[in-house]
Protein backbone atom coordinates (compact mmCIF):
# COMPACT_ATOMS: atom_id res chain seq x y z
CA UNK A 1 0.00 0.00 0.00
CA UNK A 2 1.16 3.27 -0.87
CA UNK A 3 1.19 5.29 2.50
CA UNK A 4 2.24 8.61 1.83
CA UNK A 5 -0.24 11.61 2.42
CA UNK A 6 -2.01 12.04 -1.18
CA UNK A 7 -3.04 15.61 -1.69
CA UNK A 8 -6.68 16.39 -3.68
CA UNK A 9 -6.62 20.16 -4.96
CA UNK A 10 -10.80 20.29 -3.70
CA UNK A 11 -10.71 18.55 -0.84
CA UNK A 12 -10.87 21.78 0.99
CA UNK A 13 -14.14 23.09 -1.04
CA UNK A 14 -16.04 19.42 -0.82
CA UNK A 15 -14.75 18.91 2.75
CA UNK A 16 -16.12 14.64 2.04
CA UNK A 17 -12.64 13.87 3.47
CA UNK A 18 -11.24 14.87 6.85
CA UNK A 19 -8.69 12.87 7.29
CA UNK A 20 -6.33 13.84 4.06
CA UNK A 21 -3.78 15.63 6.30
CA UNK A 22 -2.68 12.14 7.47
CA UNK A 23 -1.75 9.15 5.87
CA UNK A 24 -3.52 6.20 5.89
CA UNK A 25 -1.79 4.54 8.92
CA UNK A 26 -2.00 7.58 10.81
CA UNK A 27 -5.98 7.64 9.81
CA UNK A 28 -6.47 4.20 11.17
CA UNK A 29 -3.79 5.01 14.36
CA UNK A 30 -6.23 7.80 14.83
CA UNK A 31 -9.87 6.24 14.89
CA UNK A 32 -8.07 3.34 16.92
CA UNK A 33 -7.68 6.05 19.36
CA UNK A 34 -11.01 7.64 18.78
CA UNK A 35 -13.05 3.82 19.24
CA UNK A 36 -10.70 3.38 22.68
CA UNK A 37 -11.93 6.51 23.86
CA UNK A 38 -15.19 5.57 24.12
CA UNK A 39 -15.35 1.67 24.21
CA UNK A 40 -12.19 0.10 25.83
CA UNK A 41 -14.19 0.60 29.51
CA UNK A 42 -16.04 -2.40 28.10
CA UNK A 43 -13.64 -4.95 26.68
CA UNK A 44 -10.06 -4.63 24.70
CA UNK A 45 -10.43 -3.21 21.46
CA UNK A 46 -9.36 -5.16 18.45
CA UNK A 47 -6.98 -3.69 16.05
CA UNK A 48 -8.73 -2.10 13.12
CA UNK A 49 -9.25 -3.66 10.20
CA UNK A 50 -7.88 -1.36 7.08
CA UNK A 51 -8.22 -1.37 3.67
CA UNK A 52 -4.85 -2.85 1.71
CA UNK A 53 -5.49 -0.09 -1.10
CA UNK A 54 -7.92 2.36 0.67
CA UNK A 55 -8.78 4.16 -2.62
CA UNK A 56 -11.79 3.70 -5.24
CA UNK A 57 -13.70 2.19 -2.85
CA UNK A 58 -16.85 3.84 -3.44
CA UNK A 59 -19.46 1.89 -5.85
CA UNK A 60 -21.91 4.48 -5.75
CA UNK A 61 -20.93 7.85 -7.36
CA UNK A 62 -23.36 11.10 -7.67
CA UNK A 63 -22.29 14.28 -9.52
CA UNK A 64 -24.20 17.60 -9.84
CA UNK A 65 -24.39 19.56 -13.44
CA UNK A 66 -24.36 23.84 -13.33
CA UNK A 67 -23.52 25.54 -16.01
CA UNK A 68 -21.06 28.49 -14.98
CA UNK A 69 -21.23 32.61 -16.11
CA UNK A 70 -19.49 31.30 -19.47
CA UNK A 71 -21.59 28.62 -20.23
CA UNK A 72 -19.07 25.63 -19.31
CA UNK A 73 -20.37 22.87 -17.73
CA UNK A 74 -19.47 21.78 -14.52
CA UNK A 75 -20.05 18.58 -12.73
CA UNK A 76 -18.68 17.23 -9.06
CA UNK A 77 -20.19 17.87 -5.36
CA UNK A 78 -21.63 20.47 -4.03
CA UNK A 79 -19.31 22.59 -1.76
CA UNK A 80 -19.80 21.48 2.04
CA UNK A 81 -22.91 23.41 3.53
CA UNK A 82 -23.92 25.13 0.03
CA UNK A 83 -25.80 24.87 -3.63
CA UNK A 84 -22.31 25.63 -5.29
CA UNK A 85 -20.97 23.01 -7.10
CA UNK A 86 -17.09 22.12 -7.14
CA UNK A 87 -15.73 20.30 -10.61
CA UNK A 88 -14.29 17.66 -9.87
CA UNK A 89 -13.13 14.72 -12.60
CA UNK A 90 -11.75 12.12 -10.51
CA UNK A 91 -11.68 11.45 -6.82
CA UNK A 92 -9.68 9.25 -4.57
CA UNK A 93 -12.69 7.43 -2.87
CA UNK A 94 -15.14 7.07 -6.28
CA UNK A 95 -15.13 3.89 -8.51
CA UNK A 96 -12.75 5.46 -11.06
CA UNK A 97 -15.00 4.08 -14.34
CA UNK A 98 -17.85 5.55 -12.56
CA UNK A 99 -16.15 9.10 -12.52
CA UNK A 100 -14.84 8.41 -16.05
CA UNK A 101 -18.62 8.06 -17.17
CA UNK A 102 -19.64 11.06 -15.88
CA UNK A 103 -16.95 13.42 -17.49
CA UNK A 104 -17.46 11.59 -20.81
CA UNK A 105 -21.71 12.44 -20.24
CA UNK A 106 -20.39 16.06 -19.31
CA UNK A 107 -18.29 16.23 -22.88
CA UNK A 108 -21.00 14.64 -24.86
CA UNK A 109 -23.97 16.85 -23.66
CA UNK A 110 -23.03 20.10 -25.92
CA UNK A 111 -23.47 18.25 -29.27
CA UNK A 112 -26.73 17.30 -28.70
CA UNK A 113 -28.13 20.48 -26.99
CA UNK A 114 -28.66 19.25 -24.22
CA UNK A 115 -28.68 22.22 -21.29
CA UNK A 116 -28.00 21.74 -17.31
CA UNK A 117 -30.45 22.41 -14.87
CA UNK A 118 -30.66 25.60 -13.52
CA UNK A 119 -32.34 25.13 -9.44
CA UNK A 120 -33.18 29.02 -9.72
CA UNK A 121 -35.40 28.92 -12.72
CA UNK A 122 -36.34 25.40 -12.66
CA UNK A 123 -35.64 25.48 -16.38
CA UNK A 124 -32.71 23.12 -17.97
CA UNK A 125 -32.79 19.25 -18.28
CA UNK A 126 -29.98 17.13 -16.52
CA UNK A 127 -29.71 17.57 -12.51
CA UNK A 128 -27.68 14.67 -10.95
CA UNK A 129 -25.83 11.78 -12.25
CA UNK A 130 -25.68 8.53 -10.15
CA UNK A 131 -23.42 5.96 -11.20
CA UNK A 132 -23.64 2.49 -9.57
CA UNK A 133 -21.35 -0.55 -10.47
CA UNK A 134 -21.14 -4.27 -8.62
CA UNK A 135 -17.81 -4.22 -8.11
CA UNK A 136 -18.30 -8.17 -7.48
CA UNK A 137 -20.30 -8.50 -11.34
CA UNK A 138 -19.37 -5.97 -13.04
CA UNK A 139 -22.52 -4.43 -13.95
CA UNK A 140 -22.93 -0.86 -14.29
CA UNK A 141 -26.32 0.92 -13.56
CA UNK A 142 -25.96 5.03 -14.94
CA UNK A 143 -29.21 7.23 -14.03
CA UNK A 144 -29.54 10.41 -15.72
CA UNK A 145 -31.85 12.62 -13.29
CA UNK A 146 -33.34 15.29 -15.23
CA UNK A 147 -35.52 18.60 -14.53
CA UNK A 148 -37.94 17.76 -17.53
CA UNK A 149 -39.56 14.17 -18.99
CA UNK A 150 -38.53 15.22 -22.34
CA UNK A 151 -35.50 14.08 -23.04
CA UNK A 152 -34.14 15.50 -26.89
CA UNK A 153 -32.41 12.88 -29.16
CA UNK A 154 -32.80 10.00 -26.06
CA UNK A 155 -31.93 7.57 -28.43
CA UNK A 156 -29.23 8.93 -29.82
CA UNK A 157 -27.43 10.15 -26.77
CA UNK A 158 -27.94 6.31 -25.19
CA UNK A 159 -25.98 4.77 -28.54
CA UNK A 160 -23.66 7.50 -28.10
CA UNK A 161 -22.58 6.64 -24.21
CA UNK A 162 -23.05 3.25 -24.69
CA UNK A 163 -20.36 3.74 -27.59
CA UNK A 164 -17.73 5.28 -24.79
CA UNK A 165 -18.52 2.28 -22.13
CA UNK A 166 -20.03 -1.08 -23.71
CA UNK A 167 -19.83 -1.89 -19.86
CA UNK A 168 -22.63 -0.17 -18.88
CA UNK A 169 -25.73 -2.42 -18.48
CA UNK A 170 -27.98 -0.44 -17.69
CA UNK A 171 -29.51 3.41 -18.08
CA UNK A 172 -32.37 4.60 -16.61
CA UNK A 173 -33.99 8.49 -16.79
CA UNK A 174 -35.10 9.38 -12.94
CA UNK A 175 -36.86 12.79 -13.15
CA UNK A 176 -36.66 15.01 -10.64
CA UNK A 177 -38.53 18.43 -11.21
CA UNK A 178 -39.38 19.26 -7.36
CA UNK A 179 -37.16 22.15 -5.71
CA UNK A 180 -35.63 19.79 -3.55
CA UNK A 181 -32.18 18.19 -2.10
CA UNK A 182 -32.77 14.92 -2.83
CA UNK A 183 -30.98 13.65 -5.35
CA UNK A 184 -33.85 11.38 -7.28
CA UNK A 185 -37.33 12.22 -7.79
CA UNK A 186 -40.18 9.58 -8.00
CA UNK A 187 -40.49 9.15 -11.46
CA UNK A 188 -38.10 6.59 -13.48
CA UNK A 189 -37.94 5.62 -17.57
CA UNK A 190 -35.71 2.28 -18.07
CA UNK A 191 -33.48 3.50 -21.35
CA UNK A 192 -31.75 0.38 -21.66
CA UNK A 193 -31.28 -2.69 -19.99
CA UNK A 194 -33.39 -3.92 -17.14
CA UNK A 195 -33.47 -1.35 -14.65
CA UNK A 196 -31.46 -2.45 -12.11
CA UNK A 197 -27.71 -3.86 -11.19
CA UNK A 198 -27.08 -7.19 -9.15
CA UNK A 199 -23.98 -7.44 -6.71
CA UNK A 200 -22.76 -10.44 -4.79
CA UNK A 201 -21.53 -10.07 -1.35
CA UNK A 202 -20.40 -12.75 1.24
CA UNK A 203 -21.62 -15.27 -1.52
CA UNK A 204 -25.08 -14.09 -1.92
CA UNK A 205 -26.70 -12.48 -4.34
CA UNK A 206 -28.08 -8.68 -4.15
CA UNK A 207 -30.65 -6.70 -6.89
CA UNK A 208 -29.78 -2.80 -6.93
CA UNK A 209 -31.97 -0.44 -8.05
CA UNK A 210 -31.52 3.58 -8.35
CA UNK A 211 -33.14 4.22 -4.96
CA UNK A 212 -32.23 0.98 -3.18
CA UNK A 213 -29.43 1.53 0.18
CA UNK A 214 -26.65 -0.72 -0.49
CA UNK A 215 -23.69 -0.78 1.32
CA UNK A 216 -21.07 1.86 -0.58
CA UNK A 217 -17.46 -0.25 0.19
CA UNK A 218 -18.26 -3.56 -0.35
CA UNK A 219 -14.76 -4.53 -0.21
CA UNK A 220 -15.01 -3.45 3.50
CA UNK A 221 -18.41 -4.79 4.04
CA UNK A 222 -17.46 -8.50 3.71
CA UNK A 223 -15.02 -7.85 6.45
CA UNK A 224 -17.86 -6.69 8.66
CA UNK A 225 -20.37 -9.18 8.05
CA UNK A 226 -17.75 -11.75 8.28
CA UNK A 227 -16.70 -10.46 11.64
CA UNK A 228 -20.74 -10.27 12.75
CA UNK A 229 -21.12 -13.84 11.30
CA UNK A 230 -18.10 -14.63 13.18
CA UNK A 231 -18.94 -12.95 16.31
CA UNK A 232 -22.52 -15.25 15.71
CA UNK A 233 -21.27 -18.61 16.37
CA UNK A 234 -24.09 -20.15 14.38
CA UNK A 235 -24.59 -23.70 14.46
CA UNK A 236 -27.90 -24.15 12.22
CA UNK A 237 -30.78 -24.32 14.43
CA UNK A 238 -30.73 -20.34 16.08
CA UNK A 239 -33.25 -18.08 15.36
CA UNK A 240 -32.20 -14.98 14.68
CA UNK A 241 -33.32 -11.50 14.44
CA UNK A 242 -31.86 -8.51 11.81
CA UNK A 243 -32.87 -5.21 13.39
CA UNK A 244 -32.47 -2.57 11.30
CA UNK A 245 -31.93 -4.75 8.77
CA UNK A 246 -32.19 -2.24 5.27
CA UNK A 247 -32.45 -4.69 2.60
CA UNK A 248 -32.00 -7.76 4.58
CA UNK A 249 -28.22 -8.13 4.23
CA UNK A 250 -27.11 -9.51 7.23
CA UNK A 251 -30.24 -11.55 7.63
CA UNK A 252 -29.45 -13.11 4.26
CA UNK A 253 -25.78 -13.61 5.14
CA UNK A 254 -26.98 -15.34 8.25
CA UNK A 255 -30.00 -17.56 6.52
CA UNK A 256 -27.13 -18.59 4.06
CA UNK A 257 -24.75 -19.49 6.66
CA UNK A 258 -26.95 -21.46 8.73
CA UNK A 259 -29.01 -20.00 10.83
CA UNK A 260 -32.37 -21.77 11.17
CA UNK A 261 -35.08 -18.98 11.03
CA UNK A 262 -34.52 -15.18 10.49
CA UNK A 263 -36.91 -12.21 10.83
CA UNK A 264 -35.51 -8.87 9.73
CA UNK A 265 -36.80 -5.40 10.92
CA UNK A 266 -36.59 -2.48 9.14
CA UNK A 267 -38.51 1.08 9.03
CA UNK A 268 -37.81 1.96 5.33
CA UNK A 269 -40.78 0.62 3.14
CA UNK A 270 -38.99 0.27 -0.26
CA UNK A 271 -35.86 -1.32 1.85
CA UNK A 272 -38.36 -4.09 2.97
CA UNK A 273 -39.48 -4.96 -0.84
CA UNK A 274 -35.69 -5.45 -1.87
CA UNK A 275 -35.03 -7.39 0.97
CA UNK A 276 -38.04 -9.30 0.37
CA UNK A 277 -36.67 -9.79 -3.46
CA UNK A 278 -33.29 -10.46 -2.25
CA UNK A 279 -34.36 -13.36 -0.24
CA UNK A 280 -35.83 -15.04 -3.19
CA UNK A 281 -33.28 -14.15 -5.55
CA UNK A 282 -31.31 -16.03 -2.99
CA UNK A 283 -33.48 -18.86 -2.22
CA UNK A 284 -33.78 -18.69 1.24
CA UNK A 285 -37.53 -19.90 2.35
CA UNK A 286 -36.39 -19.39 5.79
CA UNK A 287 -36.19 -15.72 6.37
CA UNK A 288 -39.48 -13.11 6.83
CA UNK A 289 -39.14 -9.07 7.06
CA UNK A 290 -41.40 -6.58 8.82
CA UNK A 291 -41.89 -3.12 8.15
CA UNK A 292 -42.01 -1.20 10.98
CA UNK A 293 -40.36 0.53 14.34
CA UNK A 294 -37.36 -1.66 15.60
CA UNK A 295 -38.40 -0.75 19.23
CA UNK A 296 -42.43 -1.45 18.37
CA UNK A 297 -41.07 -5.25 17.09
CA UNK A 298 -38.90 -5.64 19.98
CA UNK A 299 -41.29 -5.09 22.78
CA UNK A 300 -44.17 -6.96 21.15
CA UNK A 301 -42.12 -9.41 20.41
CA UNK A 302 -40.77 -9.58 24.20
CA UNK A 303 -44.57 -9.62 25.08
CA UNK A 304 -45.19 -12.66 23.05
CA UNK A 305 -41.95 -14.48 24.92
CA UNK A 306 -40.33 -14.77 21.61
CA UNK A 307 -36.83 -16.44 22.24
CA UNK A 308 -34.04 -15.81 19.52
CA UNK A 309 -30.76 -17.29 19.82
CA UNK A 310 -29.16 -14.06 18.60
CA UNK A 311 -30.04 -10.68 17.74
CA UNK A 312 -27.90 -8.35 15.24
CA UNK A 313 -28.45 -4.81 15.58
CA UNK A 314 -27.70 -2.10 13.14
CA UNK A 315 -29.20 0.92 14.12
CA UNK A 316 -28.77 4.56 12.36
CA UNK A 317 -26.10 6.72 13.88
CA UNK A 318 -28.55 8.37 16.50
CA UNK A 319 -28.19 4.67 17.67
CA UNK A 320 -31.03 2.05 19.53
CA UNK A 321 -33.69 3.22 21.32
CA UNK A 322 -34.37 2.76 25.75
CA UNK A 323 -37.42 0.77 23.80
CA UNK A 324 -35.71 -1.28 22.05
CA UNK A 325 -32.89 -2.14 24.82
CA UNK A 326 -34.87 -3.29 27.56
CA UNK A 327 -36.79 -5.52 25.47
CA UNK A 328 -33.51 -6.82 23.72
CA UNK A 329 -32.89 -7.29 28.08
CA UNK A 330 -36.05 -9.27 28.34
CA UNK A 331 -35.55 -11.40 25.33
CA UNK A 332 -32.27 -12.10 26.45
CA UNK A 333 -30.89 -13.68 23.60
CA UNK A 334 -27.49 -15.88 24.11
CA UNK A 335 -25.45 -13.37 22.21
CA UNK A 336 -25.94 -10.22 20.77
CA UNK A 337 -24.07 -8.65 17.62
CA UNK A 338 -24.25 -5.33 17.39
CA UNK A 339 -23.19 -2.81 14.28
CA UNK A 340 -22.45 0.39 14.38
CA UNK A 341 -21.44 3.44 12.52
CA UNK A 342 -21.18 5.84 15.64
CA UNK A 343 -19.10 4.55 18.16
CA UNK A 344 -20.41 7.33 20.73
CA UNK A 345 -23.82 6.27 20.42
CA UNK A 346 -22.97 2.45 20.56
CA UNK A 347 -20.98 3.22 23.33
CA UNK A 348 -24.14 5.16 25.16
CA UNK A 349 -25.98 2.17 24.20
CA UNK A 350 -24.03 -0.42 26.05
CA UNK A 351 -23.07 1.33 28.93
CA UNK A 352 -27.37 1.38 28.88
CA UNK A 353 -27.78 -2.38 28.43
CA UNK A 354 -24.17 -3.83 30.41
CA UNK A 355 -25.62 -1.25 33.14
CA UNK A 356 -29.31 -3.00 33.22
CA UNK A 357 -28.61 -6.50 32.77
CA UNK A 358 -26.09 -9.26 33.20
CA UNK A 359 -24.57 -8.65 29.40
CA UNK A 360 -21.02 -7.90 29.17
CA UNK A 361 -19.48 -6.96 25.77
CA UNK A 362 -16.90 -9.75 24.70
CA UNK A 363 -15.44 -8.40 21.68
CA UNK A 364 -15.02 -5.06 19.94
CA UNK A 365 -13.90 -4.75 16.60
CA UNK A 366 -13.27 -1.55 14.19
CA UNK A 367 -13.93 -1.72 11.04
CA UNK A 368 -12.55 0.90 8.35
CA UNK A 369 -15.21 1.43 6.18
CA UNK A 370 -14.69 4.83 5.02
CA UNK A 371 -10.84 6.07 4.60
CA UNK A 372 -9.86 9.33 4.43
CA UNK A 373 -12.98 10.14 5.81
CA UNK A 374 -13.76 10.65 10.19
CA UNK A 375 -16.54 7.74 9.71
CA UNK A 376 -15.40 4.49 12.06
CA UNK A 377 -17.57 1.33 11.82
CA UNK A 378 -17.53 -0.88 14.71
CA UNK A 379 -18.57 -4.57 15.12
CA UNK A 380 -19.37 -5.57 19.02
CA UNK A 381 -20.30 -8.98 20.77
CA UNK A 382 -22.00 -9.32 23.71
CA UNK A 383 -23.31 -12.51 25.97
CA UNK A 384 -25.33 -13.06 29.05
CA UNK A 385 -22.62 -13.01 31.98
CA UNK A 386 -23.71 -16.62 32.66
CA UNK A 387 -23.72 -18.15 29.36
CA UNK A 388 -20.64 -16.14 28.53
CA UNK A 389 -17.68 -18.60 29.46
CA UNK A 390 -19.61 -21.52 27.50
CA UNK A 391 -19.20 -20.03 24.58
CA UNK A 392 -16.10 -18.27 24.41
CA UNK A 393 -14.79 -19.98 21.60
N1 LIG B 1 -28.25 -3.54 8.27
C1 LIG B 1 -28.28 -2.82 7.02
C2 LIG B 1 -28.70 -1.34 7.13
C3 LIG B 1 -28.12 -0.55 8.24
S1 LIG B 1 -28.42 1.18 8.14
C4 LIG B 1 -26.98 -2.99 6.26
O1 LIG B 1 -26.02 -3.54 6.77
O2 LIG B 1 -26.92 -2.57 5.11
C5 LIG B 1 -29.66 1.40 9.38
C6 LIG B 1 -31.05 1.04 8.92
O3 LIG B 1 -31.95 1.29 10.01
C7 LIG B 1 -31.59 1.88 7.75
O4 LIG B 1 -32.00 1.00 6.73
C8 LIG B 1 -32.78 2.65 8.35
O5 LIG B 1 -33.85 2.81 7.43
C9 LIG B 1 -33.19 1.75 9.48
N2 LIG B 1 -33.91 2.37 10.60
C10 LIG B 1 -33.73 3.62 11.12
N3 LIG B 1 -34.51 3.80 12.20
C11 LIG B 1 -35.20 2.64 12.37
C12 LIG B 1 -36.18 2.21 13.32
N4 LIG B 1 -36.57 3.02 14.31
N5 LIG B 1 -36.67 0.97 13.20
C13 LIG B 1 -36.26 0.14 12.20
N6 LIG B 1 -35.35 0.49 11.27
C14 LIG B 1 -34.83 1.73 11.35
Amino acid sequence: MNNNKISCPVSKKCGGCQLLNLSYTEQLKLKQSVVERLLKKFCRVEKIIGMDHPYHYRNKVQAAFYTNKQGKIISGVYQSGSHHVVGIDCCLTEDETADKIITTVRKLLPSFRLTTYNEDTGRGFLRHILVKRGFATNQIMLVLVTGTPVFPSKNNFVKAILKEFPEITTIVQNINNYNTNLVLGEQQKILYGKGFIEDILCGCKFRISPKSFYQINPVQTEVLYNTAMYYAQLKGSETVLDTYCGIGTIGIVAAKRGAGRVIGVELNGDAVKDAISNARANDLKNIFFIKGDAGDFMSEAAEENEAPDVVFMDPPRAGSAPKFLDALIKMSPKRVVYISCNPETMARDLEYLTSKSSYTVKKIQPVDMFPHTRHVECVSLLCRKETSKALEQ
